[in-house]
């Protein structure tokens, strides 16, 4: 097979599926030439096995010596269209991931490999609940990735799904396997055409027609983005509406602009926003809606892939990756609530979906509307600039006003005879009152579990994670302390393992202490808590937001899983348990955070005639992210710290580059972060700064030490000539991980 040199003929780039940057060269034997395509699949060998890349790019030339022949080209026809290949290779030069790992995050695993993933695989434990609780206590702690295991499938006697125990327990596959085989569980397969998501595009759905009159704010919206639909030519909107404006109505018509057009229309939400609801909303207006998201099976989403690709739906609703919907002729991308963190990938490729959306947009010549009450300031400068077309919705439908928000001070005293520790008078008093009207209450609070620290009164010794460099969090309906870095379970000691003293005190605030004293002050009133201990699955977070919608359940008490979108007319309430816990995070964008969360839980109230108001608590009552979200304004909260990130050189007026190195052995990790800083000082970029290496805020993870750079440029080439940079040297040594994350959004 081995080519003698020179090779001539016709080649192909091939992006494997692999963390490397490079395209892999392969000579296409005479005989196959006809069927070398861009974006085809193809099989070759590789490192001696047999594998399945795609062809992202195809050439007579050849720089190597020797290469091998292509094996096959399976199909007919190209896999990924041409504007996603040349949207990989921007993703690579831009994100400095591989081709190949861009392509794969495009298309779905069961596309690519032609597999099978009809079905998906339950855990269910074979013994009683009791038994494996103890069972978990009795293991050692190298094993607390199987004892969560346990503890979390004693608690679900119907079983869960494997991929949702993956997630949840933060474990692979292997503790599941040696459970199965030492017969505590059991792990059936079982079909899978029941995923909520999928049925809400296909169960039918009574259409509904569009209001009669649009505001005249939403009229303008309308006519400016159906008139760059009509064009049919790259224009990027920033449609800035209150909560409540009335921004679906906005996306709805352009997508119908779209459709009349014979071009489809991609909707992007944040992870939490996707649901049935979200999908019906839709679908009310049009019938041809797909979804996309990565928790569908492998064969419901290859299914969904292929009829996207087929033209077949005209609106693709999904999470960040749907950004990559095969939609044959894309006309509009909608980002709904475009300032979510969730729409920036965690991991390789670590896309962002709006600034990748964008330049997918601009080489389709379609439009693009980023809607929010809270645009990242990213997106805000760029409407201050004139790159975005800025789309002011400042009121709400039907002359709604936006909920009053009165702001408690918790460090006066009367303030805290509220009902125990963490609802204070005023709280507790606006509760009784919207309750005795007929109202509905939503809590927020942005802490799980129920206190958020062990800690020893006497000599300050603090309950920390063994594997990772934080405390741990006590749950009460576990007894257990929970690290919510790696999800290490344990049960807090009686007595200070340094002093011996007794009385170990729970302090801070968490939902479950929160759900205790709510049960304590509001005997008889219906309470349901959401958080991701409480919502197992889909179905229970469905289940907990149907009873809420038919007022079994009078107060609604979470974390940010209840902050985004709902709509109940009859909540009238909504409080803010500590708006600290947002705030005092070490991270440059903690205030645009506290600020724009504020703003979407006061969005939750004051959607019917029936009214609204909010109530903040703080022991921060000054700082601007409050002080301004009481009186709802966005735009001066933009400016004040736009003025704050450009004193100290922050996004959006520089680019970031965080590199981020791990591994077991802390000597080596730093030697590595100090190498990789000597080259990029050596390179002497214009207008490149960097810090570090520095210990990131959380210091360990999972027994891994941790060390970042931070990279700050003035422009977007500085960083990619800083990618050259890094792409050029040695790879890290075994033992240290390193990962580049462009334009990060955490710094932990
Ligand atoms: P946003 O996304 O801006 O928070 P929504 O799109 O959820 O706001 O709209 C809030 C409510 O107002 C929805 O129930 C929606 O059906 C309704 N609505 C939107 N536009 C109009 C209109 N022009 N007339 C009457 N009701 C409207
Ligand atoms: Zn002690
Ligand atoms: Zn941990």
């Amino acid at each position: 097979m081995d080519v003698v040199a020179p090779p001539t003929g016709l080649f192909v780039g091939v992006a494997l599926d692999l963390p490397m940057d490079t395209l892999f060269t392969y000579r296409v034997p005479p005989a196959l030439a006809g069927r070398a395509r861009l974006g085809a699949r193809v099989r070759v060998r590789f490192r001696g096995r047999p594998t399945v890349g795609l062809v992202a790019e195809v050439t007579d030339r050849c720089a190597l010596a020797r290469v091998l022949d292509v094996e096959a080209f399976p199909d007919d026809e190209a896999l990924l269209p041409a504007d996603l290949l040349s949207l990989a290779r921007w993703m690579a030069r831009y994100y400095g991931c591989s081709v190949g790992e861009a392509c794969a995050a495009m298309v779905p695993r069961g596309v690519r490999t032609r597999g099978r993933g009809a079905q998906r695989v339950r855990a269910r434990l074979a013994r009683d609940a009791a038994a494996a609780d103890a069972e978990a206590d009795a293991l050692p702690t190298e094993r607390n990735a199987q004892a969560r295991v346990l503890r979390l499938l004693a608690k679900a006697p119907e079983g869960v799904p494997a991929a949702d125990v993956l997630r949840r327990a933060k474990v692979s596959m292997s503790p599941l396997r040696t459970l199965e085989k030492a017969g505590w569980l059991t792990l059936v397969t079982e079909d899978a055409a029941d995923d909520p998501l999928v049925e809400a595009t296909r169960a039918p759905v009574a259409p509904e027609p569009p209001p009669q009159h649009l505001s005249p704010a939403q009229a303008q919206a309308v006519a400016a983005v159906g008139a760059a639909v009509e064009a049919g030519t790259f224009s990027p909107f920033l449609l800035l509406g209150v909560t409540g404006s009335g921004k679906t109505e906005v996306y709805l018509r352009a997508i119908e602009a779209c459709r009349a057009r014979g071009r489809q229309a991609i909707v992007l939400v944040p992870e939490i926003a996707l649901t049935p609801q979200t999908v019906r909303r839709f679908r009310a207006r049009n019938d041809r809606v797909a979804v996309l998201h990565s928790a569908m099976t492998e064969a419901d989403r290859a299914a969904a892939w292929r009829a996207i690709r087929a033209g077949e739906a005209d609106v693709v609703i999904g999470p960040r990756s749907a950004v990559f919907a095969p939609v044959p002729r894309l006309g509009l991308l909608v980002l709904d609530e475009e300032h979510e963190t969730s729409f920036k990938q965690q991991n390789s490729p670590r896309y962002h979906a709006r600034d990748t959306g964008l330049v997918r947009a601009r080489e389709a010549g379609a439009v693009v509307v980023l809607g929010s009450a809270t645009p990242s300031l990213e997106s805000w400068r760029n409407a201050k600039e004139g790159k975005l077309s800025l789309l002011r919705l400042p009121d709400r439908v039907a002359s709604r006003p936006l909920p009053p928000v009165r702001v408690v001070d918790l460090r006066r005293d009367h303030e805290r005879r509220g009902s125990g520790l963490h609802l204070s008078r005023t709280l507790v008093d606006r509760m009784k009152t919207a309750l005795a009207a007929g109202g509905q209450v939503i809590l927020f609070l942005n802490r799980r579990g129920y206190s958020t620290s062990v800690a020893c009164p006497r000599c300050g010794w603090v309950m920390r994670c063994p594997h990772c460099d934080v405390s741990v969090t006590y749950h009460k309906s576990g007894t257990l302390g929970v690290c919510h870095l790696c999800g290490h379970e344990r049960r807090p000691p009686s007595v200070c393992p340094d002093c011996a003293f007794p009385a170990l005190r729970y302090q801070g605030v968490g939902t479950q202490t929160v759900e205790q004293e709510l049960a304590h002050t509001f005997p008889g009133v219906a309470i349901a808590r959401m958080d991701s201990d409480t919502m197992t699955d889909r179905e229970a977070y469905e289940d907990v937001l149907g009873r809420f919608a038919r007022g079994e359940v009078k107060v609604l008490l979470g974390t940010q899983m209840i902050a985004k979108g709902l709509h109940f007319p009859d909540v009238t309430l909504v409080g803010v348990v500590s708006a600290d816990t947002s705030l005092q995070v070490p991270d440059f964008r903690a205030a645009e955070r506290t600020f724009s969360l504020l703003e979407q839980v006061a969005g939750r109230t004051g959607r019917s005639d029936a009214g609204g108001e909010v109530v903040v608590q703080t022991l921060l009552p000054e700082a601007p992210a409050v002080r301004l979200a009481t009186e709802h304004a966005y735009e001066a909260f933009a400016e004040r710290e736009l003025a704050e990130r450009e004193t100290f050189g922050y996004p959006p007026f520089r680019r970031l580059l965080r590199i981020l190195f791990r591994g077991k052995d802390p000597v080596a990790v730093t030697a590595r972060g100090t190498a990789v800083v000597e080259q990029i000082a050596a390179a002497a970029v214009p207008g490149v700064e960097w810090l570090g290496p520095a210990t990131p805020p959380v210091a360990r993870v999972q027994g891994f030490f941790r060390r970042h750079v931070l990279v700050k440029a003035q422009t977007p080439a500085g960083i990619r000539r800083v990618l050259d940079v890094l792409r050029a040297l040695e790879p890290a040594g075994k033992g240290v991980d390193e990962q580049w994350d462009v334009d990060p959004v955490g710094m932990l």
